[in-house]
């Protein structure tokens, strides 16, 4: 396995960055997940608009342009001999010293590793998740807005430890005010009498990109779909629940909480969804 850094290509034990990198040691950077399914990158542009804007927000200067990173995206899978593959492109502030200051730090460390993920087994597609609502709470004051994808995911990481705690592969997130945001790394949508909603951004949701692409192809295919507030509580009489992700694709959940969700087997729009996302990453992507 070959990973890039910062312009050089390195095996995986190679593949080190200093203990004074900023990234370690105050989380000061920002990341993306990316797919490749058939050598074709997954909507590649939209996730680097992403990770500039993410770097932008954060006054942290990438520095290659956006084509240069489409190229060490391309040919860190053409090193690997990857054409499904799951992407991870981290842009830290690199080496400082070890005061918080920013400005210590002289060059961004950028770094591409590719390889097969699977985030859920197969088995997991067909029968739904069972999922928990997690007490960790979305602050929607943070000064960083959500959009920021950075590599502070503590609020995450412990929505994920409230999962496995509670044994189930996955937790969702509510905000301060008790709406439902996402989960700890995926989007949520709901589905009621034909209806599909998903939280807005401002409540506390990254806006992922499978997230636009499901919202592209439920309006294709006639759906009443809507970005609107809801809580708990419109989660557990739903008919259908489901997350979506670069990792998760789409994933019906069928239990929140010990409620079943509907027939407590995934429905029929998810479904149908799901085969319609499956269609479309075959041939929509950078090459
Ligand atoms: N929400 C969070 C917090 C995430 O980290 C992710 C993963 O990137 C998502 C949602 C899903 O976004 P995407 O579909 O762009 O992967």
């Amino acid at each position: 396995q070959l990973i890039f850094i910062n312009g050089e290509y390195v095996s995986k034990e190679n593949a080190v960055v200093s203990v004074y990198d900023h990234g370690f040691l105050y989380g000061d950077g920002v990341f993306e997940g990316i797919r490749s399914y058939n050598g074709n990158v997954f909507r590649l542009k939209e996730h680097l608009v992403r990770l500039y804007d993410s770097a932008k927000s954060i006054l942290l200067d990438v520095p290659y342009t956006t084509e240069e990173m489409t190229e060490i995206v391309l040919e860190t899978l053409r090193k690997n001999n990857l054409s499904n593959a799951y992407l991870r492109l981290v842009v830290s502030r690199g080496i400082g010293n070890l005061s918080l200051d920013p400005f210590s730090c002289k060059r961004p460390n950028v770094i591409v590793i590719a390889e097969s993920l699977s985030l859920f087994p197969k088995e997991l597609y067909d029968s739904g998740l069972e999922i928990v609502t997690a007490a960790s709470r979305r602050n929607r004051s943070d000064v960083l807005s959500p959009k920021v994808k950075s590599l502070n995911y503590l609020n995450n990481i412990l929505v994920k430890i409230e999962a496995g705690l509670a044994g189930v592969p996955e937790a969702l997130m509510l905000n301060d005010q008790g709406y439902v945001a996402e989960g700890s790394a995926d989007n949520i949508f709901i589905i009621q009498n034909n209806r599909i909603i998903t939280p807005p951004g401002y409540v506390g949701a990254l806006e992922g990109i499978t997230r636009n692409a499901i919202i592209e192809l439920a309006r294709e295919k006639g759906y009443s779909m809507e970005e609107a507030v809801f809580t708990q509580h419109d989660v557990y009489v739903a008919d259908e629940v489901f997350l979506t992700g670069t990792a998760a694709e789409v994933i019906a959940v069928v239990k929140v909480d010990g409620r079943s969700i509907g027939t407590g087997k995934p429905g029929v729009i998810t479904n149908e969804l799901l085969k319609a996302f499956r269609d479309l990453v075959v041939d929509d992507g950078v090459k």
